[in-house]
Order: C-alpha cells, then structure tokens, then sequence
C-alpha cells in the first residue's frame, strides 16, 4: 500500500472527476472501524451509506464470499442457479412476497419495478396508463428513468429529455398525491423513509391513506427500501414500521454487506407478466453475489440484528437529544431506528470536516441534515464517542456562528 498522496496525484489524473476531491484514502475496514492508507483509524457512522449493516469484512460474509468464488463465480441466468433460489425463498419468508427477482445495484431494481409496472398495467388495462407518481426530495438511482423518478433537479439538470410520464407529489401530503393520480397512473414509488431527501420518515396515517387509494385505483404501490430496508430501522423492513405492505419493494445496498446486489420483491399476480424474455441481467443473481446475501440474511437473523438496531438506535436517539437537543444549531432529530438524521440551521459541510478530522466518518444530506448510519452492530460506547465528538464540532464559534445569520 502506497501514501494516501499517492493515490490522490494518480485518481486526479486519470479518474473522471464526477465525485469531486476525496479526501479519504480508506484501505482496510473491520467492524465498525475504517483504516485509511496511512494507518489512520476513523470510526465509520456512514457505513458505506448503509451498505455495511453488519459492519465491515463481517466473518460470516467474508467465509461465504471466499468459499463460493473457489467454487462458481458466474454462469449465466440461461442457469438455474442454486443460492438465487434459496435467497429468494427466504426474502420471501421474511417479507409479504412471494417473488424475487435480482440485479445488481438500487437503480437497477428500481428500473425492474419502473417496467414491472409498466408491463402489469397494459397487460390487465391496455395502453396509455404508464405514468407513475414519485416525490420531491426523493432519491432513485442515477439511471436514465431512475433519475426521472428521482424528485431532485440537480440530479436530472443536463440529462433532458428525460423519460416521459412521471409526476412528483409532497412526501406526506396524501392530496397532493390524488390530485396527480389519473386514469393513465399506473404506479406510485416511495421511499419509507427519504434517505438523500433529508433522512424523513413517512407518516402512517398518510402511508394508510396512500395504501387504500393505490388499491382503489389498481395502481401499483412500490417501496423503494434501497436504504432503508435490511434491519436499518429497527425492523427487517421499513415498510414493517407501518400498518401497511407494498405491491413491489426494491432492496440493494446491505443486501450484500459491500458485494453488489439488488433485488425487487414483488406477488405473483404482479410477477407473473415478467415472461420468458421480458427483462433480464448478466450478472444479477450470480452465484457469489448470492452467497454474500445468504449470509447477510442468515447473520440478519440468527444474530437478531433488526431488535440490535432498534435497541441501539433508541439509545443513540435518547443521547443525541440529551446532550445535543439544546444546542442553539440544532433544530431537530429524524429519522427510524439507526437511520438517523440531525436537522441544523446552518451548512452540514463544514461539520462532516471537523469530524474527520476528529475520526467520525458521516455526511450530510439537502445542505443541513447530517446523516448517522452507523453499522447495525455498533455498541453503544461507540455512539458516545460519535456523539462526543459532535458535542465538541457543534460547539465551535466558527461552525455556530455560520448559522447566526440564517
Ligand atoms: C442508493 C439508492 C438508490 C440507488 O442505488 P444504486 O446502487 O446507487 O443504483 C436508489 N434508491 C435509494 C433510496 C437509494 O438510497
């Protein structure tokens, strides 16, 4: 391993500059701990963006991973592939589905649902009902359609034309989502709890009300739990917070702990228009990829980790509020289980900053909400010290006064 100086001169000269500078050089990572490649430990609140809900190179993912590639690696869905079965069997146990299908990354599973719904709403109700309902401030993948469904400008600024169909509601506000829905809607897609868009939670009474009017209407309810599923709520699922169930949800980011992989869970009324030939991957499902999520499910469970999360993340809460819900900056906490966000009146940025260089990896979403997803196996020791050192970087003249005159 080179200095960190190194790889910094080699990735500015040759990689594409689409994640402006990093200042991180990370190597190694163990549990809920990262090493950079001068030897630094941080302790990592941002877990890849909860990709590493059992903290990093867990054993059991590490021993799965390590096995099947000395065994098959890839072989192609024209196979049946043993470990896609069992994955799915037991996402579907564990979830209101009775259907998987897998890919790769969050946009791709998203994708999958976006023509899902598409292909389910002409095959039972004919042509001209392809628009689909989204929200502002929410967050769906990078993809050509997924940055459509995506509420934010600043991720479709450039791309135009985008896809054509696509509406955006206020998360939350039920009217304002039946007054975009038509007799040309055939899907709404929601993220249970916004992650990018500012880490909120959706309402029940209004995830209720979204529910019964989806089902009145034949339109298809998808969960988009890309973030905020695999037990970062408290629950396997977030959409297990509520009193209601999706027609379709996606996952992907823990799904794998860090191996790629994503999924859409969906019933097989919906499933069964995805013929032979309908839709398909290379690599979705390959026998590696579905090692890894077989042992993350297995950990999930055996391990109990959706209660751990839950335990741990009403700690963290209860200590965010008691030593930082009087600071003058700060202005609210959001957010389920260890999907936590705290709302500042001034810029995240400079924050995040003072916070690596104290050793806490997080970040920040919509300018001024940091965002603290944690490792499901965190102890709570380990939050103290998160929270200790945002005591220490909320406290400081320069980062309170930049929100004096807001
Ligand atoms: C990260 C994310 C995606 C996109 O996943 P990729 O693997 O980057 O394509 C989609 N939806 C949500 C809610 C996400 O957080």
């Amino acid at each position: 391993m080179n200095s960190s100086a190194h790889y910094k001169e080699l990735a500015s000269k040759y990689l594409v500059g689409n994640y402006g500078e990093r200042t991180v050089v990370l190597a190694r990572g163990k549990g809920t701990r990262v090493w950079d490649a001068d030897g630094r430990e941080y302790l990592d609140f941002l877990a890849g963006i909860s990709v590493n809900n059992l903290g990093h190179c867990h054993p059991a993912v590490v021993a799965a991973i390590q096995k099947q590639s000395a065994q098959l690696m890839h072989c192609s869905n024209l196979y049946l592939i043993p470990q896609q079965a069992e994955l799915a069997e037991k996402l579907c146990n564990l979830s209101f589905a009775d259907k998987c299908f897998f890919a790769n990354t969050g946009g791709e599973a998203n994708e999958a649902a976006i023509k899902l719904a598409r292909l389910y709403s002409k095959t039972k109700f004919g042509p001209g009902r392809h628009e689909i309902i989204t929200f502002r401030n929410s967050f769906h993948g990078r993809t050509i359609a997924t940055i459509t469904a995506t509420g934010q400008d600043k991720v479709q600024k450039g791309f135009e034309p985008l896809l054509e169909g696509f509406h955006y509601a206020t998360f939350n506000d039920l009217p304002s989502v039946t007054n975009l829905m038509s007799e040309r809607t055939c899907a709404v897609m929601i993220e249970p709890v916004q992650g990018e868009g500012g880490v909120t939670a959706v309402d029940n009474e209004f995830l209720v009300g979204l529910r019964k009017e989806c089902t009145a209407r034949n339109i298809l309810l998808i969960f988009d739990e890309v973030q905020c599923g695999m037990a970062r709520t408290g629950r396997m699922f977030a959409y297990q917070n509520y009193d209601v169930e999706p027609d379709v949800m996606t996952l992907a980011k823990a799904l794998g702990n860090g191996m790629p992989i994503s999924a859409l869970l969906t019933r097989s009324d919906f499933s069964e228009v995805f013929t032979p030939g309908t839709h398909g991957t290379t690599f979705g499902g390959n026998p590696l990829a579905m090692a890894a999520g077989l042992a993350v499910v297995d950990t999930m469970v055996s391990e109990n980790i959706p209660a751990r999360a839950l335990d741990t993340g009403d700690y963290f809460r209860a200590e965010i509020a008691k030593r930082l819900g009087d600071f003058p900056n700060v202005e609210g906490l959001r957010g389920l289980g260890l999907m936590v966000g705290i709302v500042l009146n001034h810029p995240g940025a400079p924050v995040i900053k003072e916070c690596l260089n104290r050793g806490l990896l997080l970040n920040c979403t919509m300018g001024n909400v940091l965002r603290l997803l944690p490792p499901l196996v965190v102890t709570r020791e380990e939050c103290d010290q998160a929270v200790d050192i945002l005591c220490e970087v909320l406290a400081m003249d320069e980062i309170r006064s930049s929100g004096e005159n807001q």
